[in-house]
């Protein structure tokens, strides 16, 4: 686990146009953080620059005491959960919880060990042989996120993961990922322009308005109106 801190950081993209300015974050270690705000706002662009996706063009990003500005995402350790899961289709839920272990050399026992803890917190043990085409969209989000938890990340990183979803099982999945915040406790920021995820989810939200920080507090200071 570790926290995340964001020093003055900016994002210009290349072509001129300026997608985030002047962010200044302090996460702290095992902090749930929501990123709201409107279409357009950056919240994609910041999620992207602290997994190493986008470019930093000013500023700095820390996890725990490390800059990584010029880290490579997959030396970050952090974990990213995408709204479109990006499973491989070809592998199996097996598979595909295993491979990203694999290729950073992790022991056949270990990998084992945390493919079964993943499947017993996310309740896909039945599913482990099945490939993804052959899974419900609540099924895949729930591999998604345990191609995530079986790194053992310092932290999350979501992307609107709900958001494909029909909204009787978002409302499922919001509980069952603050089930899972509750039981590891790891640092997250998750994207999202739900205001029922953000309130249930948030240990703090952080409010953006044209790539600024508008807002930052708990649900009740952001929500409760004058
Ligand atoms: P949000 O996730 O809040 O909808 P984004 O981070 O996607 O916002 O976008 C923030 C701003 O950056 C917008 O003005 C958007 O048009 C612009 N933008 C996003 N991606 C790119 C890109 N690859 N190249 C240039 N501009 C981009
Ligand atoms: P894996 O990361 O499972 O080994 P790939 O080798 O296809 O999968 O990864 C391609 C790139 O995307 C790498 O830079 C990797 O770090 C990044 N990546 C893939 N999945 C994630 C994830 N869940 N969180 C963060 N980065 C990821």
């Amino acid at each position: 686990m570790a926290s995340i801190t964001l020093d003055n950081v900016g994002k210009v993209y290349p072509g001129g146009t300026r997608a985030i300015g002047d962010v200044n974050i302090d996460i702290a270690d095992g902090e749930f953080i929501v990123l709201v705000g409107p279409s357009g706002c950056g919240k994609s662009t910041l999620l992207r620059m602290v997994a190493g996706l986008e470019t930093i063009t000013e500023g700095q990003i820390r996890i725990g005491d490390r800059v990584v500005n010029d880290v490579e995402p997959m030396d970050r350790d952090i974990a990213m959960v995408f709204q479109n899961y990006a499973l491989y289709p070809h592998m199996s839920v097996r598979q595909n919880l295993a491979y990203g272990l694999k290729n950073r050399g992790t022991s056949k026992a270990d990998i084992e060990k945390r493919v079964a803890e993943a499947a017993e917190i996310l309740q896909i043990g039945p599913f482990l042989d099945r490939k993804p085409r052959a899974l419900s969209g609540g099924q895949r989000q729930r591999v998604a996120m345990g191609r995530a938890i079986v790194r053992e990340p310092a932290a999350f990183l979501f992307d609107e993961p709900l958001s494909n979803l029909d909204a009787k099982l978002r409302v499922t999945m919001r509980l069952e990922i603050k089930e899972l915040q509750r039981r590891l406790g790891t640092t997250s920021i998750y994207v999202t322009h739900d205001q029922l995820e953000a309130m249930t989810l948030a240990d703090r939200l952080v409010v953006l308005s044209a790539g600024k920080v508008e807002q930052i507090g708990t649900p009740l200071e952001v929500y409760r109106k004058p």
